[in-house]
């Protein structure tokens, strides 16, 4: 799997990375690094727990 991040719509809420921290980090710019864009399948549940709290549908996966 690998994340696909939408800078434009990032708003830098910071969900993503509540749910996912070895993933996600929110930078001081206020946009979302993503630390990991293909994470292993044992993060698959966190990194989709992530993309779904995205409020303004920033993330996704291929
Ligand atoms: S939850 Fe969405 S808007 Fe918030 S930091 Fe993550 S990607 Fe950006």
């Amino acid at each position: 799997m690998r994340i696909i991040l939408d800078t434009d719509k990032c708003d830098g809420l910071g969900m993503c990375e509540a749910a996912a921290p070895d993933v996600f980090e929110v930078g001081t710019d206020g946009i979302v690094v993503i630390l990991d864009d293909t994470p292993s399948e044992n993060q698959r549940e966190d990194v989709v727990e992530a993309i779904e709290s995205c409020p303004v549908l920033a993330l996704r996966l291929t």
